[in-house]
Formats: structure tokens, C-alpha cells, sequence
């Protein structure tokens, strides 16, 4: 019986989804973060279910080859990069095999697996920073819980971004203004969010508030301007909701653009702060590249791209079909989406604002229909209506690219079932240092 507060030196057998070391006590598993499979280690266990429990690593009494000292004195307690202490080569492993197991409880096994397509520096790579401020402090959530922790660098981070972020929070403090407390649902700094154009330069420094009035609003905005004269856009978002959603709708420019500039590949892109945009762009180049590339495209195709967000997809495939549809349900998104088809002097795509599965079965029932389709649905996956209007439109080709593995097996699971043919999955790794894990998969419907 393995009971809490007890220690155990145990054997590490796996790595779980969340990179968690997972031993074995007669059958009964301790999930042990910071432990790495091959290593044997001391535990205390901190708490105990009836076939499962959690253990705290107290002691590493055989270390393997695959591990590192994380570079980031935050390591323990912040839980966004769960694989720090594993060498890149280790992570890079680490992300294949996830991949390979999710998809095979879903009995996906004989298929092309190619290797990760891995990043050169796998740092500082993020291009989006938000940051929760509480009780007078700008940081992180310590692991699983809402209290905020001061770090003063972060390694994922753009290091200009992660500064202006911290210099905003610092001046907003100076005059005056408070932090939230969600217990009491009071005061007006929630979070900052920074976006940062890595191609461009072109910084976006969003403050999101409860309530309106920012103190020395105008003194604020000289002075933080001054300091970076990259500041293109100054944006406060409102948000007055008991939610741990970061971001309310509205939102009001405070100085320059409603927008900033990045470019990826040949092309601009007008991003909102209410847009998605892929976190890394490097790696975003490698993956639109490369599931473009997979898809074989001879230039006479329709194509869609549901879920398309600013029109990333869209733009690069633009060049290669005949002509694009692209679907997204965040209004702002396709009004980037437009705007940026206009200023790449793009003409060959319509994009149309609603849900991938409800815009698409209408639309097929007016006869529009596409060779390929490439997906990029958010981590719920995609919805059954639109699989369905898919499955009955039997493209030749569909691209699915994915952030979350456990719903692309679901997914790509009920389209074998339909009559698609998965033909190669291609992980990428996108968020390097941490267990998330992009996949590129190319099925055949004809
Ligand atoms: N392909 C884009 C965006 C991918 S993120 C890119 O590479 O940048 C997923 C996008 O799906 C987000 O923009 C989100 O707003 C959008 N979305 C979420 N649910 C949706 C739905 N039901 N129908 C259409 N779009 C949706």
C-alpha cells in the first residue's frame, strides 16, 4: 500500500503527456514531476489515490543522460516549461514518442512518422507574453494555483517584449494604479499582454483592465512611449468579468495602430490584439512550409482553411491554388484576415466570419467544395458537423494540423472510419521547453 507522506526510491519507466516521471510500485502508478524515464529516484508522495498517487522528487539517486540543469531559476514552481530539465535532443524524443503513443490509443500505429522538425535556438522564442499582476506584482502562476510569482526574465520570452512588459507594470504602479484582486473582485490592473513582430521589430503593449479609468493615463502612454520607440500600438482591454479568461471584448487604442505589422515569408501581416497568431514564428514558417508542401498542390485546386485566424494559411496557399476560402469565427480575426489579403495584393481568396461547422455545411449545400482542406482547429479539435460535411465532400486531400494530439487522434480516428487515409504525420516543435507538441498530418479522401 503506498500511502502519503511516505518516501520511496523508485524507478522512473515513462514520461507522461505533461513530461511527468511516472513509476510503477506493484501496480500502483506515482506520476513524479521533474523525473525522467531510465532515472531512479528518491519521492516523498504528497498525495495518494487508490490506484494512483503524486510524489515530489526528493533525491535523484541514478540521473539520466537526457538531463540538463533547467537554465531558469523558476523552474519548479512556474509550470511553463515542464521539460527544462531535459537535454533538446531528450525534448525533441520526448515530443515524438507522445505523439506516436496518443495516436495509437486511438489505433493509429502503421504509419509514416517523420521526425520532429526541431528548432535551431530553443529559446527566447515566444512572440506573445501575458502576464498576470497581482497584489503589486508582475510574474507568473505558481504551478496550479492563481498566486503570482516576481521573475524578472523569461526564457521563452522575447527579451524586449518581456522588458516593455515589465517597465509598463512598474510605471502604471508609480502612478498610482492598483492590481486586481479576483477574491474581492477589486482594483483595475488585470494583465499585460506584449505581442511582438520578430520579423518586424513593431511592438504591442495591451493593458487589460477592470473598469475603465487608468490613473495619469496620458503621462503614462509619454513616458512608456519614450522608453520604446518600437511601441507601435498602446491598447487598454476591458475586461470587468469574475472569469479566468485574460482577455474581455473591448478594446480601445490608446496611442499609434490598432494593430501591429509582422512578416513571415514573403508576406505582411496586420495582427489585432484580439487575433490569433502563432506564437513562434520560426518554427510557424517551417510548419505553414511544410504542410503546403505535403499537400502536393498543382495550382488548379479550391482549397479551404478553416479556422484560418488572420489569414496566415490562406496567404501562403494563395500562391499555390486556384482559389482559397478561408472560415474563422473571431470577427477581428478576419478583418486582419481581409486587410492583409489587400495589402499582400492577394485577390483569390474569400474569407467568410462564422464556425468551421456551420459555415461549412451550408456552404457545401450551395455547392461550394474543396480538392484540399487544411484545418488548424484551437485544442478542442475539430467539431463532429464539420468532419461530417468533410467526410461527405471527400476532398482528395486534407491537411490537419494540430496542437493537441489527443483530439487529432479522436479526430483523425473517425475520418478513417469514414474513409480518409492517413498518410504521414509530421510533428513540429513549435513550443520548445515545454510538453505541447504541434502535428502536421496529410489524409487522402479519393
Ligand atoms: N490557422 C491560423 C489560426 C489557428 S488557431 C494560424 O495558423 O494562425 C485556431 C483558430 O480557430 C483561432 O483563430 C480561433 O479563433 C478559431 N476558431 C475557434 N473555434 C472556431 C470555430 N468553431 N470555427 C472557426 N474558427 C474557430
Amino acid at each position: 500500500m503506498v500511502s502519503k507522506n511516505e518516501e520511496y526510491i523508485v524507478d522512473i519507466v515513462d514520461n507522461g503527456t505533461d513530461g511527468e516521471g511516472i513509476a510503477k510500485i506493484d501496480g500502483y502508478t506515482l506520476f513524479i514531476n521533474g523525473a525522467i524515464k531510465g532515472e531512479k529516484v528518491k519521492t516523498l508522495v504528497v498525495k495518494a489515490n487508490k490506484t494512483y498517487g503524486y510524489g515530489k522528487l526528493i533525491e535523484i539517486i541514478k540521473s539520466s543522460n537526457d538531463r540538463e540543469e533547467p537554465i531558469c531559476p523558476h523552474f519548479k514552481k512556474c509550470g511553463g516549461c515542464a521539460l527544462q530539465h531535459m537535454t533538446y535532443e531528450a525534448q525533441m524524443r520526448f515530443k515524438e514518442e507522445k505523439v506516436k503513443k496518443t495516436l495509437a490509443k486511438f489505433g493509429i500505429a502503421n504509419t509514416n512518422f517523420e521526425p520532429i522538425i526541431g528548432m535551431g535556438i530553443p529559446y527566447n522564442y515566444r512572440n506573445k507574453a501575458q502576464y498576470p499582476c497581482q497584489n503589486g506584482k508582475i510574474g507568473f502562476y505558481s504551478q496550479r494555483s492563481h498566486e503570482v510569482i516576481e521573475n524578472d526574465y523569461c526564457y521563452i520570452q522575447d527579451e524586449e517584449a518581456d522588458k516593455l512588459a515589465k517597465r509598463a507594470f512598474e510605471l502604471l504602479m508609480e502612478l498610482g494604479n492598483i492590481c486586481y484582486d479576483e477574491t474581492i473582485r477589486s482594483g483595475l490592473l488585470r494583465h499585460i499582454m506584449v505581442r511582438v513582430g520578430k520579423n518586424s521589430g513593431e511592438l504591442m503593449l495591451v493593458i487589460i483592465t477592470n473598469g475603465n479609468d487608468i490613473i495619469d493615463k496620458e503621462e503614462f502612454i509619454s513616458k512608456i512611449t519614450g522608453e520604446f520607440p518600437s511601441l507601435k500600438s498602446v491598447i487598454q482591454n476591458i475586461n470587468n468579468d469574475n472569469t479566468n479568461i485574460i482577455m474581455g471584448k473591448k478594446c480601445i487604442t490608446l496611442f499609434g495602430q490598432d494593430h501591429i505589422v509582422d512578416i513571415l515569408g514573403d508576406y505582411k501581416f496586420n495582427i489585432s490584439p484580439l487575433s490569433f497568431y502563432q506564437v513562434n514564428p520560426v518554427q510557424t514558417e517551417a510548419l505553414y512550409n511544410s504542410a503546403i508542401e505535403m499537400a502536393n498542390l498543382i495550382g488548379s485546386e479550391t482549397a479551404f482553411d478553416l479556422y484560418c485566424g488572420i489569414g496566415t494559411i490562406s496567404t501562403f496557399l494563395s500562391a499555390k491554388c486556384k482559389k482559397v476560402y478561408g472560415v474563422e469565427i473571431v470577427p477581428e480575426a478576419i478583418e486582419d484576415a481581409k486587410e492583409n489579403a489587400k495589402i499582400n495584393e492577394i485577390n483569390n481568396i474569400d474569407y467568410r466570419c462564422g464556425a468551421a461547422e456551420e459555415l461549412i455545411p451550408t456552404m457545401y449545400e450551395e455547392g461550394i467544395s474543396a480538392d484540399v482542406v487544411f484545418v488548424d482547429p484551437p485544442r478542442k479539435g475539430c467539431d463532429q458537423a464539420l468532419l461530417d460535411t468533410i467526410i461527405k465532400m471527400k476532398p482528395e486531400k486534407m491537411v490537419y494540423i494540430s496542437c493537441n494530439v489527443a483530439t487529432l487522434g479522436r479526430d483523425l480516428q473517425y475520418l478513417i472510419e469514414n474513409g480518409f487515409e492517413l498518410k504521414i504525420v509530421q510533428p513540429v516543435d513549435q513550443f520548445p521547453q515545454t510538453a505541447h507538441v504541434e502535428c502536421i498530418c496529410v489524409l487522402e479522401g479519393r
